[in-house]
């Protein structure tokens, strides 16, 4: 596998990183995403061309802005990092094919619904929504990209995402009418089908159980540790965003292993 591929793809992953690190202040803050330039939220300063340079800048600026001083959140050199490494996991396991493409996609998509998620406890629809669709439209594309057999058509999106925002819109409405509870929140469903609309109904059963059990190995010490309210302090959307991540690069794999460990 070539190596120089491999650098630009995680390359290309940082500066796709950095925009996200704009979504992510801005989105939530319901500001444009393209205008004005980027700008230090201590002095308003612009940042220049060469301050912004991923993760390089982080650290020659050993974390601080240049004109203020004011300190850049790790938020900036991790999303730019994790983004360029999930990007070059694609490359290595997907090559250039078309399914490199739609993956590059949801998974820029999940990072920036999870730091969102992390940070303000919403999920922006542009994201979710706008996935739901984004997904169901790559799906029809497929078909014509003919150098590796597909993952997913048409139907597994439109079932995914049936099944990841209906039946489990309906769960949670149910669950809140006995318990009168919230249980799951709607931007999760909604993400849920987004997940539905890119993997189809099995990626979006395994999101479901692996972010459950994830969720729970995580949530159960801190909800000890800090006491019940924390149930609601820990926001679902990056468990489930980390579930569709793993079924990406292992599901298939660790159904087989589930189903080879059951069947016995
Ligand atoms: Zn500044």
């Amino acid at each position: 596998m070539n190596v120089v591929v491999q650098i630009f793809f995680f390359f290309l992953g940082s500066v796709v990183g950095s925009f996200l690190n704009v979504c992510i202040y801005r989105l939530p803050r319901e500001k444009s995403i393209v205008h004005p330039p980027s700008a230090c939220p201590g002095c308003g300063k612009p940042i220049r061309f060469y301050d912004n340079i991923p993760l390089i800048s982080y650290i020659l600026l050993k974390g601080r802005c240049r004109e203020c001083g004011t300190k850049i959140s790790i938020r900036y050199p991790i999303v730019e990092f994790l983004t360029g490494l999930l990007f070059l996991l694609l490359y290595r396991q997907f090559e250039l094919t078309f399914e490199s493409l739609v993956f590059i996609l949801f998974v820029s998509l999940l990072i920036a619904i999870s730091f969102i998620d992390l940070e303000f406890r919403i999920i922006p629809d542009i994201l979710s929504i706008g996935g739901v669709i984004l997904g169901f439209l790559l799906s029809i594309a497929r078909p014509f990209f003919h150098r590796v057999e597909p993952r997913f058509g048409i139907l597994d999106s439109l079932i995914g995402i049936a099944i990841g925002g209906g039946i489990l819109f309906a769960i949670a409405w149910i669950y809140q009418l006995i318990t009168k509870r919230e249980g799951m929140g709607g931007g999760d469903i909604k993400l849920l089908g987004m997940i539905g609309a890119f993997c189809g109904i099995k990626g979006v059963i395994f999101s479901l159980i692996s972010a459950s059990f994830i969720g729970s190995i995580v949530g159960i010490p801190l909800m000890l540790a800090k006491g019940r309210d924390t149930k609601y302090a820990i926001p679902f959307g990056p468990f489930l965003s980390l579930g569709a991540v793993i079924f990406v690069f292992k599901g298939d794999i660790l159904i087989n292993a589930f189903i080879n460990i059951v069947s016995r």
